[in-house]
């Protein structure tokens, strides 16, 4: 998937604020290492050096699993492997990891009418070279990819954890949700090894667990679209909660004056065009990584709406369509 290359910036930045240790012997500890083809981070609390860096380790190894089995890059991943079965009649048992992925994905996928759509990947491909040669794909080629790509051609088999694609040279990519998974699980981790004070970020997203001591929760910075006019960065303490951001400021293609987003509306097979910068709050980082590309697509009305059904989420957009900047968020979004 190299998910993540997608994301130039670092667009979230996590500062532990400076923290005096009262009583409890808890050292803070910052581990970074590359996984999925961008940095990860960890910061976590912990009574000694060893125990810190044992536990980062473990959540790092957690995340390069991952990889293995959800990269679209590696061509031996499960998934790789999984698009190389469709439309040969096969329904593929999966791993439990795989499994929850795509079943998360498909539940996105009906709620949005198909605007979150994990089959898309004929399409990304098609404007990952488009990017490469710095040249639109024509009509013809973008109507054959488009043939390829829809979630209502992936049969998921509750019952048996099997998958079917159901048409020729399907090709998934989990590049709007897997590493919002891996960063859930990373901390999921280091929680289970008993470290409960930390934060896991991979680029823009991340999840927060336990506070640091002393704190109301992990300070993180919201990145301001980068566009003259724009609002200010907000500043939001999380505990136990997760953040991502998506938008075209990180990855995008600029060609005869517009900028193409690498986030493609799968209904029209185009890279989206309304510079939108989403962050979504949610309980946990699958969710809020899948909401935030589900709701560029969307826009701010259906994008909205589909915020405020979902339990427990909350966002901020920040759009520039056409000549004004749109600066909206949905009605949770100020308890955060
Ligand atoms: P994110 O940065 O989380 O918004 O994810 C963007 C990535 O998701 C893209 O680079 C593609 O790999 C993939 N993608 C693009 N468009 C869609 C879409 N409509 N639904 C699901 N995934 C998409
Ligand atoms: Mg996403």
């Amino acid at each position: 998937m190299n998910i993540s290359l997608r994301k130039t910036a670092l667009l979230l930045v996590a500062l532990a604020s400076a923290w005096e240790a009262r009583g409890e012997n808890l050292t803070r500890f910052a581990f970074e290492k590359a996984e999925m083809g961008l940095p990860f981070h960890i910061t976590l609390y912990a009574a000694d050096e060893t125990v810190a860096r044992q536990s980062a380790d473990a959540a790092f190894e957690r995340i390069a699993q991952l990889n293995g089995v959800l990269s679209d890059y590696d061509s031996g991943s499960e998934l790789s492997r999984l698009s190389l079965s469709s439309g040969q009649g096969k329904a593929v048992p999966v791993s439990p990891d795989l499994w929850r992925v795509l079943e998360c994905s498909q539940a996105l996928a009906e709620k949005t009418d198909g605007a979150f759509d994990v089959t898309v990947g004929p399409l990304v491909n098609t404007w990952r070279r488009a990017r490469r040669k710095q040249e639109l794909p024509g009509a013809e080629l973008l109507a054959e990819m488009r043939s390829r790509v829809g979630f209502k051609n992936m049969r998921l088999d509750a019952a048996l954890h099997t998958v079917e694609l159901l048409k020729p040279e399907m090709r998934l990519d989990l590049g709007a949700i897997a590493k919002g998974y891996a960063v859930d699980e990373a901390l999921s981790v280091l929680r289970r090894r008993g470290i409960p004070i930390a934060l896991v970020g991979g680029s823009g997203d991340m999840a927060a667990g336990d506070p640091p001591p002393d704190q109301p929760g992990w300070r993180i910075e919201v990145a301001a679209l980068d566009l003259p006019g724009a609002p200010a960065a907000q500043i939001l303490f999380l505990k136990n909660r997760a953040i991502a951001t998506s938008g075209d400021v990180f990855q995008r293609l600029e060609i005869g004056g517009v900028r193409y987003s690498h986030i493609v509306d799968p209904h029209t097979g185009l890279g989206l065009t309304d510079h939108s910068l989403v962050t979504i709050v949610a309980s946990n980082c699958i969710t809020a990584d899948s909401l935030a590309t589900a709701v560029s697509v969307l826009g701010p009305d259906r994008g909205l709406k589909l915020i405020e059904e979902t339990p427990d989420a909350a966002a901020h957009l920040v759009r520039k369509p056409a000549e004004k900047i749109e600066f909206l968020e949905s009605s949770r979004w100020k308890r955060e």
